[in-house]
């Protein structure tokens, strides 16, 4: 890889903490491996809980500097850091797809999409506006100020290794606060290439940290650490469960990306080709692991055979190979336990009376690769209906009419994304409104960008990232009385 690379110091193995690179203090390290073939890639430092809390205080002390600056100053850092990735973008997508094995051209993309999340919140920094309301009585006036929550640590996961960390930086940067970030042990060398970027662009040190290691006491001195003001977290509702557990004891603030069981709605009205197009980005962008990919896909009865044909059709012209090789649309799945819970899920789905019409097995590729899989004449009794599958697996089930539809949909403890596709208008009111979803794509399946507030409801988690409401995440109100006028 290193030599595939036009500026090689982007493959960082060391810690980023406080401004320094480091080892971690007893040497230990893990093996970060290219998921096409487990080959190793590189060795990156496991940092003890201690070395984690150093960094901690050097994020302190560099909070209140950082804070200090005009929002000017820390919109032009996080401008120069936002034009550094676009033109290394190529190196950070061939890190990601080593890394994580999503086709090259997905990863750059990827990175391109998401390094709009640090020029969106370099903008909005300059509009932290507070407000001045009139006092309860003459001689007062009520002035609301909006300061940065101080010291952020963000957990970010394997899927996104490189857009889920602009969009948690990008906001937090740009209200005052500083980050530390601990990256998916999977994938650390894209958080690592977006440090070495950020010392680039002049964040200053301690002001972006990145902590390798293990999960488990790396998050626990984030929760229990009180210098910590804020934890950022995407990933599975399981963790975003417990972290919220742990950081009851500070009231430590949360924002929690967590998983989705994304209903794909196709109405008769429907443009047929369009739905299909929509189905195959959104169920099989990143071999279908996405916390918004469509999970469940909900067809009109009198056009599920026509639906369900067009769709073959695409299916039986997807790719699966290596991330960097050309023509590739599929990459491998992230390791053995996401391909038993794909295993698990058309198991259960083929017990109970589903029909296979593509894929349904590991493909001859080895390793992590499992086929793009079509299963029609699902019900809301199997697995894939009620659990994220987050793999390549498409299950179609049939409804009836508005009401069955929107039941269904919403009969799931996930709140996260939803998508239908129709063209009667008032039937897009009416089915937007009634999904319980965080966001809903109507005649689309991609929805994500920077200036949309992304994020879910029920147990799909709180807070929104992107748009004029993601900074509200990183910052406080505080109410001055001020009286005797
Ligand atoms: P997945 O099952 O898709 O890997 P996780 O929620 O386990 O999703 O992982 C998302 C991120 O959360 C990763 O960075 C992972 O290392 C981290 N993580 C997992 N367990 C914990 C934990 N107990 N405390 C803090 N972070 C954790």
């Amino acid at each position: 890889l290193k030599t595939a690379l036009k500026d090689a110091s982007l493959l960082a193995d060391k810690a980023f903490v406080g401004g320094r690179w480091v080892p971690a203090a007893d040497g230990r390290t893990f093996a970060v491996t290219d998921p096409f073939d487990g080959s190793p890639i590189a060795d990156v430092p496991s940092l003890s809980r201690e070395e984690v809390a150093a960094t901690i205080d050097a994020a302190d002390v560099a909070q209140k500097l950082w804070a200090k600056r005009t929002a000017k100053e820390r919109a032009t850092v996080l401008k120069a850091w936002f034009q550094l990735i676009l033109d290394n973008a190529d190196d950070l997508a061939l890190i990601l797809s080593s890394e994580q094995g999503k086709p090259l051209a997905e990863a750059r993309g990827e990175v391109v999409s998401n390094a709009a999340y640090l020029e969106w919140f370099a903008e909005e920094a300059k509009r932290i506006d507070g407000d001045i309301i009139p006092g309860a009585n003459a001689g007062q006036r009520i002035m609301v100020l909006k300061q940065p929550v101080g010291v952020c640590a963000a957990i970010t996961p394997w899927n996104f290794p490189n857009g889920m960390i602009t969009r948690k930086a990008g906001p937090a940067l740009a209200a005052g606060c500083s980050m530390l970030l601990k990256p998916a042990s999977q994938t650390p060398l894209s958080a690592l290439a977006l440090a070495v970027l950020a010392e680039r662009a002049g964040v200053p040190a301690g002001v972006f940290s990145v902590v390798t290691g293990e999960a488990r006491p790396i998050g626990a001195e984030f929760c229990h650490n009180p210098k910590v003001a804020k934890i950022t977290f995407t990933g599975s509702t399981g963790v975003g469960r417990w972290l919220m557990k742990e950081a009851a004891d500070g009231i430590k603030r949360l924002s929690l990306e967590l998983g989705g069981n994304a209903p794909f709605i196709v109405f008769d009205d429907a443009d047929l080709d369009a739905a299909v197009e929509g189905a195959m980005i959104s169920k099989f962008r990143n071999a279908g692991q996405t916390c918004v990919c469509a999970n469940r896909i909900y067809v009109q009865s009198n056009v599920a055979e026509a639906f369900t044909e067009k769709l073959l059709a695409k299916v039986a012209g997807l790719k699966l190979g290596r991330g960097t090789q050309a023509g590739t649309t599929q990459g491998p799945l992230i390791d053995e336990k996401a391909v038993a819970k794909m295993e698990e899920h058309v198991a259960d789905a083929l017990e109970k009376g589903g029909r296979l019409l593509a894929g349904g097995r590991r493909s001859a590729l080895g390793g992590t690769f499992y086929e793009p899989t079509v299963i029609a004449g699902v019900t809301q009794a199997m697995k894939v209906a009620s659990e994220e599958t987050f793999a390549p697996l498409a299950p179609i089930i049939t409804f009836r009419d508005e009401d069955d539809v929107i039941a269904m949909a919403n009969d799931s403890e996930y709140g996260l994304a939803s998508y239908f596709y129709a063209k009667d208008m008032a039937r897009v009111f009416r089915v937007a409104e009634a999904l319980e979803a965080g966001m809903v794509g109507v005649n689309t399946g991609m929805i994500a960008n920077e200036m949309a507030p992304f994020g879910g409801i029920k147990q799909s988690g709180l807070g929104r990232e992107g748009s004029k409401y993601g900074i509200e995440g990183f910052l406080e109100l505080k109410y001055v009385c001020v009286a005797g006028l």
